[in-house]
C-alpha cells in the first residue's frame, strides 16, 4: 500500500464516519488530495479531479472539503491573500513561509522556535495547546559583485 493510498483510506474512513456515501467522485476527490504535496485551494483540487472527469463540480468539491475539514481529516489554512488552501493533517508538524510574489507555500519546522513559543506561553502563565505560525518574504536576489562584470 502506498502512502497515497494509506491517505485515501483514512479520509474514507473519515468520510463514511460523518455519514457520507462514498461516490467515485468523492474518491477520486480525495486521492486527489491524498497526492497533493501543495497546498491547493478548493479550485485547484477541482481543476485537478476535472481533469480525470469532468462530470464533477465545483460545488461537490467544496462539500466534500468541509466535510474532511470538520472531522480533522484536512487542515484549511487562510493565508493573506484570503484563499483557503488544504493540505491533508496527521503530518508532522510544520510552519509556512509564503513567498509574496510568486504565492509558493514552503514548508519549515524549527525547533527554536518551537521552544521559544513554549517558554513564551510558559511565561505568561500558559501551557502551549497549538500555534499557527505564517511567515511572508521575498527571494533575495543574488549578490552583485561589485562593478565587476561576469562573464
Ligand atoms: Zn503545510
Amino acid at each position: 500500500m502506498t502512502e497515497t493510498d494509506r491517505r485515501v483510506a483514512v479520509f474514507e474512513t473519515q468520510l463514511k464516519g460523518a455519514g457520507l456515501r462514498m461516490t467515485q467522485q468523492r474518491r477520486l476527490i480525495l486521492r486527489v488530495l491524498a497526492e497533493a504535496d501543495d497546498h491547493p485551494d478548493a479550485k485547484g483540487i477541482f481543476t485537478r479531479a476535472f481533469a480525470l472527469d469532468p462530470t464533477l463540480s465545483l460545488s461537490t468539491v467544496y462539500r466534500t472539503m468541509k466535510v474532511l475539514e470538520s472531522q480533522g481529516a484536512i487542515e484549511r489554512h487562510a493565508f493573506e491573500d484570503g484563499v483557503s488552501r488544504y493540505e491533508h493533517a496527521g503530518q508532522e508538524h510544520h510552519d509556512h513561509l509564503i513567498d509574496v510574489d510568486s504565492g509558493e507555500v514552503i514548508e519549515f519546522s524549527s525547533d527554536a522556535i518551537e521552544e521559544l513559543q513554549r517558554r513564551i506561553a510558559a511565561e505568561l502563565g500558559y501551557e502551549l495547546v497549538r500555534h499557527r505560525l505564517e511567515l511572508y518574504g521575498r527571494k533575495k536576489q543574488p549578490a552583485r559583485k561589485n562593478g565587476r562584470k561576469s562573464g
